[in-house]
């Protein structure tokens, strides 16, 4: 069985350590912790023991080695990760808002994850894919979408599958090209993992089964609705999976999302049935919030099964 590969960004994120607003002040930091959304679910895929591989790029420092030692520990392969000596690995600075809101300095403009590119070794990687995670933060860099595009018809054609997380901004809709971009993928997609607001942006359809029945028409063959602390349903042509989520304490929300729809994912290819699945991708989700730090909160399955075993679920 083929690799599960992803495109896109690597970055660290350097954290405020108390609740407040911005970054006006001197305050304490902690950090850098690996991260980026394909690096994330990327290194979840590795910790579960499934063969992985990323196509990104990294400048040549520290902020780009703390993510490649990461990932090659939990077994990824990064041999499609460039690494540009000209440019910086980007970085996050996030802050908690004693609301739950955040504020962000994103050093990301001219980082080297804007290099990512169809490399030799990026099409070596390619060529093996047996399942390729689209993630939507990375298709408005043209190289990216380049790839996207190119592998897609490629490994549908060699029996492999895509999943789609489209983890957007709203401005990436607006724009004509960016719309584009998003809807040769998801007629693509055979798993599409969207959150809150992302069902209706990308079926048309404000209410819920509406636009579960336009995306399972328009051609995706399966989605699971990522709900937060209430945890996720699962729909295909044959029905409906609800799973309640697992109580914990939320301590910080990043990569839930991609820990979540990688779970889900391996557990798929293993041939687990939709609960398990969902209850092994709620588990990642549940267990990545409960800890500081995007990717410190990884699982592999042992992990997630004392976790299961240890934790109540709240109400259907
Ligand atoms: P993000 O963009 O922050 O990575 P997302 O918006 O894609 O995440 P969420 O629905 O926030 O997705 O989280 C994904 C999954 O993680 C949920 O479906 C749930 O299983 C789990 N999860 C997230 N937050 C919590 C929480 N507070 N308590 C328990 N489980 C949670």
């Amino acid at each position: 069985e083929g690799k599960i590969v992803t495109i896109g960004e690597i970055l660290v994120e350097i954290m405020a350590t108390t609740l407040g607003h911005g970054f006006l002040e001197a305050q304490t930091l902690i950090g850098p912790f690996p991260s980026g959304a394909p690096a994330i679910f990327i290194d979840q895929v590795g910790k579960l023991g499934h063969p992985a591989a990323i196509v990104s790029a990294v400048g040549d420092d520290d902020f780009g080695t703390v993510n490649l030692e990461r990932l090659k520990q939990d077994g990824v392969d990064v041999s499609a990760v460039a690494i540009h000596p000209g440019a910086a690995t980007g970085s996050a600075f996030v802050r908690y808002r004693p609301d739950g809101g955040r504020d962000f300095v994103f050093n990301m403009r001219d980082s080297a994850a804007g290099r990512i590119a169809a490399t030799p070794e990026a099409g070596a990687v390619l060529a093996e894919a047996g399942h390729l995670h689209v993630m939507g933060s990375g298709l408005p860099v043209p190289a990216v979408f380049g790839m996207v595009s190119a592998s897609i018809p490629a490994i549908k054609a060699r029996g492999g599958t895509v999943s789609f997380d489209p983890n957007i901004r709203v401005e990436m809709l607006r724009d004509p090209a960016g719309k584009a971009a998003f809807q040769t993928v998801l007629a693509a997609t055979d798993l599409f993992l969207p959150s809150g607001e992302e069902l209706s942006l990308f079926s048309g359809e404000a209410d819920e089964g509406r636009a579960i029945a336009a995306l399972l028409d328009a051609g995706v063959k399966e989605i699971v609705l990522k709900r937060g602390k209430a945890g996720a349903s699962h729909f295909d042509r044959d029905g409906r999976t609800d799973v309640p989520g697992f109580i914990v304490e939320e301590i910080d929300p990043t990569g839930a999302g991609d820990s979540f729809g990688a779970t889900f994912l391996v557990a798929r290819r293993l041939g687990k049935s939709v609960e398990d699945c969902l209850r092994y991708a709620n588990a990642a989700g549940a267990r990545t919030v409960t800890v500081k730090g995007p990717m410190e909160g990884t699982s592999s399955f042992a992990e997630l099964d004392a976790f299961i075993a240890a934790t109540p679920v709240g109400a259907a």
